[in-house]
């Protein structure tokens, strides 16, 4: 039986004809670049993710670099963010100019350590004054513990820009009350390429924030900065939103809470059909309803390739999110890291592996997965 990673076909089915007179009421508008699609759906993000603002941008890693410049982040600055994620949230850092410093992921949730941050300002008491900015990751569609992450933030006076790009919909039981992924920084970043769990038909981004004068700055930083039409005080890029992606997204955002629900689900048949020994099934930080699972992420404590080798001969898709950590990547040799500064974010690229974790799955298809991992395992 073949399952793939990810098939979006049993997602398009029930919703292809409202999508199809979406795409077909943008052509005929003319209106191809930002306009009142854009806006009908930046207001739609906004209300469900509990912030004031959103500004469409043109992908996640636009959404990065356009909430960073909007803070005005470049040379001479440094950023603190986790080695263990996809590379845009470090790549976005090192393209303005800035400095990308690392600390630790916690070993369980992949996320951000509260104590590795609050170690990292203890041990670079002479570099604070440079830090501009706290960047966590919400990987695989779990909130970093915000509430410690903003806390050391607010004593430093520093700002945090969430990269919520794998965590649409993501909540996290603040001390505060219930909140959003994305809602909880100065700045909070989507992205919605086809794989996220809210995924346009091409690159789409988003920036959420409850600061109206940051949402301004971004419209402006978005046009190459222009305000008023060709004048321009700051330098911004072309990282408008296509009118079409909006159209496409504004049909998939009512159908996202049960999408998420079946990722739920299936998580949760994993969790009870995957306890053999040598796997480690994901951890839930809060509660499983927290979680989106953008990934379904397990740890296998030896023999990672012949467990994948065994997948790919039962036509089951699977992949490694990251085989390398970022502080490992040739280009990033410059900030003079070395194997072994980040022990957990190691361990995590050399120990996990993804599993197909989308809605549509079928029973059948999952047990195929668990029954292939179980007779694999016991193999070896
Ligand atoms: C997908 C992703 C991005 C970048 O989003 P794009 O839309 O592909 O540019 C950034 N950060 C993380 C953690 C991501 O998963």
């Amino acid at each position: 039986m073949r399952v793939p990673l990810l098939d979006l076909g049993g997602q398009l089915k029930p919703i292809r004809e409202d999508i199809r007179r979406a795409i077909d009421e943008v052509v005929d508008s003319t209106r191809y670049v930002m306009g009142p699609r854009v806006e009908e759906f930046e207001r739609a993000i906004a209300e469900y993710c509990g912030v004031a603002h959103a500004v469409g941008v043109s992908s996640g890693t636009d959404a990065l670099l356009a909430a960073l410049m909007a803070l005005d982040i470049g040379a001479g600055d440094i950023v603190i963010t986790t080695p263990y994620s996809f590379f845009a949230s470090t790549g976005v850092i090192a393209r303005l100019g800035a400095t990308p410093a690392f600390v630790d992921i916690d070993a369980d949730t992949y996320n951000m350590s509260p104590a590795a941050l609050g170690s990292w300002f203890e041990t670079h008491r002479d570099d604070i004054p440079r830090v501009k900015a706290i960047l966590p990751i919400h990987l695989y569609g779990q909130c970093a513990d915000m509430d410690a992450i903003t806390a050391i933030a607010r004593e430093h006076d520093k700002y945090v820009v969430e990269d919520a790009a794998q965590a649409i919909g993501a909540t996290y039981p603040s001390a505060a009350g219930v909140r959003r992924a994305g809602s909880m920084g100065t700045l909070g970043c989507f992205s919605f390429f086809p794989s996220k769990n809210l995924g346009a038909i091409g690159d789409g981004g988003m920036v959420v924030t409850s600061d109206e004068r940051l949402a301004e700055k971004l419209r402006r930083l978005r046009n190459h900065g222009m305000h008023p039409k060709y004048h321009h005080d700051m330098i911004g890029g072309n990282f408008s939103l296509d009118a079409l992606q909006a159209a496409v997204l504004s049909v998939k955002l009512p159908h996202l809470e049960s999408w998420h629900a079946g990722r739920r689900e299936n998580a949760t048949f994993y969790d009870a059909h995957l306890k053999c020994a040598g796997v480690t099934t994901p951890a839930i930080a809060y509660e499983r309803e927290n979680h989106i699972y953008n990934q379904y992420i397990i740890s296998i404590a030896d023999g990672r390739d012949d467990l994948r080798e065994a997948l790919t001969a039962a036509e089951i898709g699977h992949d490694v999110y990251y085989p390398v950590a970022l502080h490992e990547q040739p280009c990033f040799q410059y900030l003079g890291y070395s194997r072994g500064d980040f022990p957990n974010s190691e361990y995590a690229a050399d120990h996990t592996l993804a599993l197909p974790i989308y809605a549509e799955l079928s029973e059948a298809m999952l047990g195929h997965v668990c029954a292939t991992i179980a007779s694999a395992l016991n193999a070896v």
